[in-house]
């Protein structure tokens, strides 16, 4: 008998129109909300308007901080925590891909201890977070039902995970938020939910419970794969695909991700690749070097792949090639990766320095 042990304590709908729909969610959390998104997109795919009819029919007041950077800065989370505290927010609407909400994961916690500085997210994980409700407009991160919330830190050189663990209180998804996003950005963000379940059904910490999530969830982008390969985005596979995400979250939310997402932050944080992409190129030399055959297989099998090259063409056909990282380069980065052990130990056997190097070494145009 597998030993479970699951949590995942977001409410989660899917449903046209489901913000405005469901306004009345927002009244437990009091009268002073604050909502955290990017820079454009959520005033053009309309989720912000939703939002603020939604708490303006409900007589919540709000102050709204548009500038959230892709792969948020504490900088950006301290300027955010710096509005909340000064307007006494009550809870946070994040809207947005995976950067404003996790953004306002983290500032929920400074505005929620107002003494706090940017360190205790990284030294005091008993700090609780304001209530944080997200509405995602990307499908991708999962960060909806997940309890990580990932910044970028000038001062280390790196992207991590704060150690507070904060769940959205409420996750509202609308498809149609989606139907705005550029081609690109579709693809980089669908190869994240993709390392996710992959991630997560491989992890140390997998379970039944997480195992039956990601066999749906690739079971989902299996049927969405040909749609993909085409680039033929209907609404039909971008409701497949905000699903798939989500029920990515859920999986990592228990088993947390591996060496593609700890490999990957080196390439975003110093070559600009985008978070999705970072872990996607990495996938193919991860599973060659993953030993538990049986999950490998499984894993193509609802992909609707034959082997692990066919596997490989997809993604480089998806992605492109990275040939801007030198041998030095991942040699450093190996060095880096063997030290993150919160990363280390999700994978199911020891990993030396030289299998990461390998990892980096297969996947790169060197
Ligand atoms: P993102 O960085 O939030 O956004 C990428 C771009 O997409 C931005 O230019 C954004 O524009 C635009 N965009 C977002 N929604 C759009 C829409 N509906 N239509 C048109 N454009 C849209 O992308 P992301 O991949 O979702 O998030 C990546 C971040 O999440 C990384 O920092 C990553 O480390 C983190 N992450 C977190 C978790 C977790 O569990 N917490 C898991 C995986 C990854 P605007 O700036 O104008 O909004
Ligand atoms: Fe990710």
């Amino acid at each position: 008998m597998d030993f479970i042990n699951y949590h995942m304590p977001t409410k989660i709908l899917l449903d046209e129109d489901v913000v405005l729909k469901n306004s009345n969610l927002f009244h437990p959390y009091g009268d002073i909300a604050l909502i955290v998104t990017g820079k454009t997109s959520s005033i053009k795919n309309g989720s912000l308007k939703d939002v603020t009819n939604a708490l303006d029919k409900e007589g919540i007041v709000y102050d709204i901080f548009n500038d959230v950077e892709e792969n948020p800065s504490l900088e950006t989370v301290e300027n955010i925590a710096k509005l909340g505290k000064s307007q006494k927010s009550n809870f946070i609407i994040g809207i947005g891909g995976g950067s404003p909400i996790d953004a306002a994961k983290a500032a929920g916690v400074l505005i929620n201890n107002p003494d706090a500085t940017r360190y205790n997210l990284f030294n005091s994980p008993h700090f609780k977070s304001i209530p944080i409700i997200a509405v995602p407009t990307t499908a991708g991160t999962g960060t909806e039902t997940t309890p990580y919330s990932i910044v970028t830190d000038n001062e280390l050189q790196t992207k991590h995970g704060i150690c507070q663990r904060i769940f959205p209180e409420i996750a509202l998804l609308d498809v149609k938020y989606l139907m705005f996003l550029p081609e690109k950005i579709t693809i980089n963000t669908s190869i994240d939910a993709l390392s996710h379940l992959i991630e997560g059904y491989l992890s140390s910490k997998a379970n039944i419970v997480s195992d039956a999530l990601a066999e749906k969830g690739l079971k989902l982008f299996g049927e969405c794969l040909n749609m993909i390969k085409e680039k033929d985005f209907t609404f039909i596979v971008r409701e497949k695909l905000m699903s798939a995400s989500t029920i990515a979250g859920m999986v990592i939310a228990q088993s947390g991700t591996s060496l593609p997402h700890g490999m990957g932050y080196a390439l975003t944080y110093f070559h600009n690749i985008p978070h999705g992409k970072a872990n996607g190129i990495l996938l193919k030399s991860y599973l060659e070097f993953c030993e538990d055959e049986n999950k490998v297989r499984k894993i193509l099998y609802l992909l609707t792949l034959e082997n692990l090259d066919e596997l490989g063409d997809f993604i480089n056909n998806m992605l492109g090639y990275v040939d801007s990282v030198s041998f030095n380069d991942i040699c450093s980065y190996s060095d880096q990766m063997v030290s993150n052990k919160d990363k280390l130990k999700n994978h199911p056997a020891l990993v030396t320095r030289e299998d990461v190097l390998k990892i980096y070494n297969d996947s790169l145009k060197i």
